[in-house]
């Protein structure tokens, strides 16, 4: 049947097509390649090694806090050269054509592309920065700035947006005003950084007394203030314009709130995997703001990056080989490191070939 033969046809075509598509050796005009130097570990990465989220699809290849150096371009690629020092951070493309993607907010395209464990335009599973050389579209790479130190400046590309964009798109990025910095871990750390080069007034808030000194004397916070003392909440009561939230344990949210001024906003970026306590008068009385955030666009990340770079931030970070990945990942499921290990992964590569 004439029906019949159409439709074997168009089978083949269409399987020869998705074939040649898959070819990943053949870079395209608009690809940039890149030789991986390091790699931040984040909690997303264990949470998808895990399955905690239930949509691993393995085999996987972590990381999506990249750092490496520019080995080819495409010939349709004007805004990098080979030797360049780029990154590449929790997604590698999106659609372009929707609302999210035309507004310039392309970390919330409904089909976006994650750098690990995501699925490109032609259904191949993605493979993220724990790996020799990644290929990736030039419209959603990064430039880093030279004089940032690279181990430091691979976790920016998730924690480090996860934080900053927020402050950027909520107004608490002005000189003057009162941040409080919820957690001081990967998020955490970084968002105290980011808010002293502001100009911000920051206290971090805690759970315990534990981590006083180290916000105060070594990250340079302005206060110190612990959630589960009442007579400390109480006295800071109201005096906070925003509140970046980064725990990913389930922790009270209203307490927090009080903290708020009138108007004040809120920004949770860190996920428990419980839901929040949420009663309306915790922010109808004030006029209080809730809002959250998922990593950062393209903009907001190179704009992250050129601040850090003049502003010299990097994250704190522990440097290991990929021989020691399986002891990190353990380590950072107790949150045994301060703040992020790195994996030096082009340094593992040259240690593996002269072993
Ligand atoms: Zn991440
Ligand atoms: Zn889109």
């Amino acid at each position: 049947m004439p029906v019949t033969s159409v439709s074997c046809a168009d089978l083949m075509n269409s399987s020869l097509h998705v074939n040649v598509m898959h070819d990943d050796s053949v870079p395209k005009d608009d690809d940039v390649t890149i030789k991986v130097l390091f790699c931040g570990i984040c909690h997303t990465d264990l949470h998808i090694i895990k399955n905690d989220w239930g949509n691993a699809l393995y085999p996987i290849v972590p990381g999506h806090e990249i750092v490496g150096v520019v080995t080819d371009v495409g010939s349709g690629v004007n805004n990098f050269k080979a030797g360049d020092t780029v990154g590449v951070g929790y997604f590698l493309d999106s659609c372009r054509t929707c609302y999210s993607c035309g507004k310039g907010y392309e970390n919330y395209c409904p089909t976006l592309v994650l750098t690990s464990n995501g699925v490109d335009g032609h259904g191949a599973t993605t493979q993220g920065g724990f790996s020799d050389v990644l290929v990736v579209n030039k419209d959603y790479v990064l430039h880093v700035p030279d004089t940032l130190p690279l181990p430091g400046a691979a976790p920016l590309l998730c924690a480090g947006v996860t934080v900053y964009s927020p402050m950027v798109q909520y107004g608490l990025n002005a000189p003057g005003k009162h941040l409080g910095v919820v957690g001081l871990g990967g998020l955490g750390h970084v968002a105290v950084k980011f808010a002293k080069a502001f100009g911000m007034t920051v206290t971090v808030i805690s759970t315990s007394e534990r981590k006083r000194e180290e916000a105060l004397d070594r990250l340079g916070a302005d206060a110190f203030l612990v959630s589960n003392d009442p007579d400390q909440m109480k006295a800071a009561a109201g005096t906070m314009d925003g509140i970046i939230d980064t725990v990913s344990a389930g922790h009270p949210i209203v307490p927090l709130l009080d903290l708020l001024k009138p108007m004040g906003q809120m920004v949770v970026v860190g996920a428990p995997s419980k839901p929040m306590e949420l009663p309306a008068f915790a922010i109808i009385a004030g006029g209080k703001r809730l809002a959250g955030n998922g990593t950062g666009s393209v903009a907001d990340c190179q704009a992250m990056l050129d601040f850090a770079g003049k502003h010299g931030i990097t994250a704190d970070v522990e440097v290991v080989k990929m021989d020691y990945v399986n002891t990190a990942i353990e380590r950072l499921e107790r949150n045994d490191v301060r703040y992020r290990f790195v994996i030096d992964v082009a340094g593992s590569h040259l240690q593996g070939h002269a072993a």
